[in-house]
C-alpha cells in the first residue's frame, strides 16, 4: 500500500509500505481521509519524542471496515487505545487511562491506504456521513470535550456568557462554530493570521482581532476565555481578560512553563480548567453532531491528495495555509 511515512526532523516520504495484516481483536480499515493536527506537525518538526520515525502518523480519520468484524462498515475511531480497566476507564474518563496509547503514535497512524486498529475504538458513522465530516470527529470532540468541562465550572448557561477564543486553528474554530451552535452570540476571537481571522469571522461569526496589533477586550470583562493556543502570552492575555468568578479553559499547550498571577486568580475566584482530548462518549456526541450540522458546512477544510502530503505539510510549515485543517485523500 502508499503510506506518508514520517523519516525524520521536517521529511515525510509518500513510498511502499507493507499492508496491515488483520489481527485478533482489530479491524483493517480502508481510510477514506485523515486530518493533519498540530501534533503531527509537531512530530515532523523533530519536537516530540513520543513519535520516532519511520512512522506513519495521523490519528484523524473517517474509513470503511475491509477485514475483522463489521467489515463493510463506515467508521471513525477513538485514537487513543485505552486499556478498559484501570480506574479511569472504569469511570468512563478513558482519556485519562493509565495505558493508554495513540495511533499515529506508539503504532502506524492513519496517513495510509490501510491502517489497523482495535474494533473496541470504533465507532460506526451514520450511512450518509461524509468522509470530510467523519474525519472531523476529533479534532472536534477535543472542542466538544473542552466546553462540556466549562459548562460545568460556569455560573451561567453558556448562552449567557461573554467569550473570547484564543487562537482560530481547528480546535479553536470548532470550538467557536459549537458555541454558536449552543446559541452563543458576541463571540470574540484573538488570532494572529489574518486568513484565519477571516475564516473565523465568516464561518463562526466571530469578531476577530490581531493581539499583536490590536487590543483585545478589556481586563476583567470576559465570562468564558477558551485558549486554544496556551502559550506563555496567550495565558497571560486569558488570566487578564476573564471577569472575577469568571473561567479559563486551558487547550492548547504550546509551551508550559509561565508565571500565573495567582493572586488575581485567588481574590477574583477564577476558575482555570485543563482538558486532555476526550472520552469515546464524547467522540460519538461529535460525530452525532456534526452529523446534525453542528459545526456549520466545514467549508473552510481543505483536502489534498495523499500522495501530494509532503507539500502539505510544507505549506503548512510555512503558514502559506489559510485552512485550519487539511485532510490527506488516500
Ligand atoms: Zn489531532
Ligand atoms: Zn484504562
Amino acid at each position: 500500500m502508499k503510506a506518508l511515512v514520517y523519516t525524520g526532523p521536517r521529511e515525510v516520504v509518500f513510498r511502499d509500505e507493507p499492508e496491515p495484516a488483520q489481527a485478533p481483536g482489530e479491524a483493517v480499515i480502508r481510510i477514506e481521509a485523515a486530518g493533519i493536527c498540530g501534533s503531527d506537525m509537531h512530530a515532523y518538526h523533530g519536537h516530540d519524542p513520543r513519535r520516532v520515525p519511520p512512522l506513519i502518523l495521523g490519528h484523524e480519520l473517517a474509513g470503511e471496515i475491509v477485514a475483522g468484524p463489521g467489515t463493510g462498515k463506515r467508521v471513525t475511531a477513538n485514537p487513543l487505545i485505552t486499556c478498559g480497566y484501570c480506574e479511569f476507564c472504569a469511570q468512563g474518563r478513558n482519556n485519562l487511562c493509565a495505558n493508554r496509547s495513540m495511533v499515529g503514535m506508539s503504532r502506524p497512524g492513519a496517513f495510509a491506504q490501510y491502517m489497523s486498529i482495535p474494533t473496541s475504538s470504533l465507532i460506526e458513522l451514520p450511512g450518509d456521513m461524509s468522509a470530510r465530516q467523519a474525519a472531523l470527529t476529533e479534532p472536534a470532540a477535543t472542542a466538544l470535550h473542552a466546553l462540556h468541562l466549562s459548562m460545568r465550572a460556569l455560573a451561567r448557561p453558556l448562552p449567557e456568557a461573554t467569550v473570547l477564543v484564543i487562537g482560530a486553528g481547528a480546535v479553536g474554530l470548532l470550538a467557536a462554530l459549537l458555541m454558536r451552535s449552543y446559541g452563543c452570540r458576541g463571540l470574540r476571537t484573538a488570532e494572529v493570521n489574518p486568513l484565519r481571522r477571516a475564516a473565523a469571522e465568516r464561518h463562526a461569526g466571530c469578531r476577530a482581532y490581531d493581539p499583536l496589533k490590536e487590543s483585545g477586550p478589556a481586563e476583567g470583562s470576559v465570562d468564558f476565555v477558551f485558549d486554544a493556543v496556551g502559550s506563555k502570552d496567550t495565558r497571560r492575555a486569558a488570566l487578564s481578560a476573564v471577569k472575577p468568578g469568571g473561567v479559563v479553559m486551558h487547550v492548547g499547550l504550546q509551551d508550559w512553563a509561565s508565571e500565573i498571577d495567582m493572586r488575581r486568580l485567588t481574590l477574583a475566584e477564577i476558575t482555570l480548567l485543563g482538558t486532555y482530548t476526550y472520552t469515546t462518549a464524547d467522540l460519538r456526541a461529535t460525530v452525532r453532531a456534526l452529523h446534525a450540522g453542528a459545526f456549520g458546512d466545514l467549508s473552510w477544510v481543505e483536502e489534498r491528495s495523499l500522495g501530494e502530503g509532503a507539500r502539505a505539510f510544507d505549506d503548512l510549515d510555512r503558514g502559506r495555509l489559510a485552512a485550519a485543517k487539511v485532510l490527506l485523500i488516500p
